[in-house]
């Protein structure tokens, strides 16, 4: 479980509260980003209480997920007052309670009667407005503000807008974070999701690695929905592999094999550094490979594909493959493919070479020296074009986080920033700094003093 910083100063502790389904673990997620989430399980609990931990320009701290809890349930006794209990022991170690609402819903009495309770602890709160896709949230700002709320952010979790004005709200109120430190990163166990359809050849690429016949994790009721995590060496590196391939043997008897299949990549996905999507060399890309590809983009992980059973492709088929992956997989254009034979071992070395590669680029860092003498030649040579007429200017960048590579632009005016523009930038940081295999992240931000 550990976070194996230096520091030693105990990370700050966030948690995340609020009622069932308005985006907690969704957003826990976004903040964790590929870092490894512990689940503790209390006995008789439903809900798990989730710890992850999240780093954000420059500085760590660590995300407790309490899971729908209803913090007003506390005194109607039963399962509703235990769980509160838990929530409220969350509550009590954060030096910060996140309070996530949804913002479709507005505000609801029970938003109203945990308000209550959290202000009587006297905690820190922040109000996180969440799925704010696109529509305002001023209507329930304005009645959080009535509240007692200082200030509400509005995010979409699930698009992932308003993050990083999220993030820097809460180093705002952690002033004590202690830096993030990453000099380990080179000991720790990679984590990779291997997913694809069925037959792709997920478990024989897995038996490859592991090199036995692997035992099949007799999974216990209420688990066969979840990936099992398997430890590999492999040339010298750890890895953790999170398996979906048992699926088929685990899970027949249950709801329709393709939504499972989904749910379930989708868990591996969010709890990965790196997805090797597999696609079957013999099938083609198909509608499910192309969903799996696009949570990576939206998740933020690195992503290797690897073209199966080769052996059975002439070299015209090959390249008529890798243009129909170009084609159906054009949104991530950074991931790396690989052709590869599970069968026969051929070209495994090189996927999971690609692998390692794509898992530095993921977590790599650029100074903001180095970054900005950069970024002024590409600024020169292309500089933006004029928004309504008036010029944008581009003051400098920054690396915020890693995992993925994020980078935050303080310009005069976010919105006259172009969509292609932004695509030209992370390309250019991309080609310039070797961000192969994972997704670049680029925030634009209003340049403005602030106090800190
Ligand atoms: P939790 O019970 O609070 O942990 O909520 P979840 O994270 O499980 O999310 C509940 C539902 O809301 C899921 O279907 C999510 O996909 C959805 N959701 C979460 N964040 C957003 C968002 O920003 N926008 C929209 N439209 N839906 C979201
Ligand atoms: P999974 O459903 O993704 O776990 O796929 P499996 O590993 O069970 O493979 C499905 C079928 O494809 C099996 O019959 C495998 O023997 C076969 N297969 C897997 N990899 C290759 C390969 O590289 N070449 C060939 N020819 N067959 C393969």
């Amino acid at each position: 479980m550990k976070y194996d910083h230096v520091d030693p100063r105990p990370l700050p502790v966030v948690a995340l509260v609020g009622r069932p389904n308005v985006g907690k673990s969704t957003l826990f997620n976004r903040l964790v980003g590929g870092h490894n989430a512990i689940v503790e399980d209390e006995p008789g609990v439903t809900r798990d209480r989730r710890y992850g931990d999240a780093d954000w320009d420059g500085k760590a701290f660590r995300v407790v997920d309490t899971g729908g809890l209803d913090l007003a349930a506390a005194g109607r006794g039963g399962m509703a007052e235990h769980i509160a209990r838990q929530a409220m022991r969350a509550v009590e170690e954060a030096e910060l309670v996140l309070f996530v609402l949804d913002a479709h819903e507005g505000l609801t009495a029970g938003d109203r009667d945990a308000a209550g309770v959290l202000r009587k602890t006297g905690k820190r709160v922040l109000w996180v407005a969440n799925k704010v896709d696109g529509a305002r949230h001023e209507a329930l700002a304005g009645e959080l503000y009535g509240l007692g709320a200082d200030e509400v952010i509005g995010v979409s979790a699930t698009h992932g807008r308003n993050i990083g004005e999220l993030l820097d709200a809460i180093l705002v109120r952690l002033p004590d974070a202690p830096p993030y430190l990453d000099e380990d990163a080179a000991e720790r166990p990679i984590r990779v999701a291997l997913v694809g359809r069925p037959n792709a050849g997920k478990s024989s690429l897995l038996n490859r690695l592991a090199g036995e016949e692997r035992v099949i994790v007799d999974a216990t009721a209420g688990t066969t929905r979840d990936p099992v995590d398997m430890q590999v060496e492999y040339g010298g590196r750890r890895f953790t592999l999170i398996d979906t391939a048992g699926i088929r043997r685990r899970a027949r008897v249950e709801a329709p094999m393709e939504k499972i299949a989904v749910a379930m990549a989708e868990k591996a996905v969010g709890r990965s550094e790196v997805t090797v999507l597999l696609i079957d060399g013999a099938g083609g890309v198909g509608e499910q490979d192309a969903r799996i590809a696009g949570m990576c983009d939206e998740e933020g992980r690195a992503l290797v594909i690897g073209l199966n059973k080769r052996d059975l492709l002439a070299g015209p088929d090959e390249k008529k493959l890798r243009e129909e992956i170009e084609r159906k997989l054009q949104f991530v254009p950074w991931a790396t493919v690989v052709a590869l034979s599970a069968q026969t071992g051929k070209g495994v070395p090189e996927l999971m070479k690609a692998v390692v590669a794509a898992h530095h680029a993921f977590r790599k860092r650029v100074g903001t020296g180095e970054l900005n003498r950069f970024f002024e030649g590409l600024v020169e040579r292309h500089p933006p074009s004029l928004h309504k007429g008036h010029p944008v200017k581009l003051y400098y960048i920054t690396q915020a986080s890693a995992g993925p590579p994020t980078f935050v632009l303080q310009v005069n005016s976010p919105d006259g920033l172009h969509f292609s523009y932004r695509r030209y930038i992370a390309n250019q940081l991309r080609k310039e700094f070797g961000f192969d295999g994972t997704p670049v992240r680029l925030i634009a931000r209003a340049r403005k003093s602030k106090g800190r």
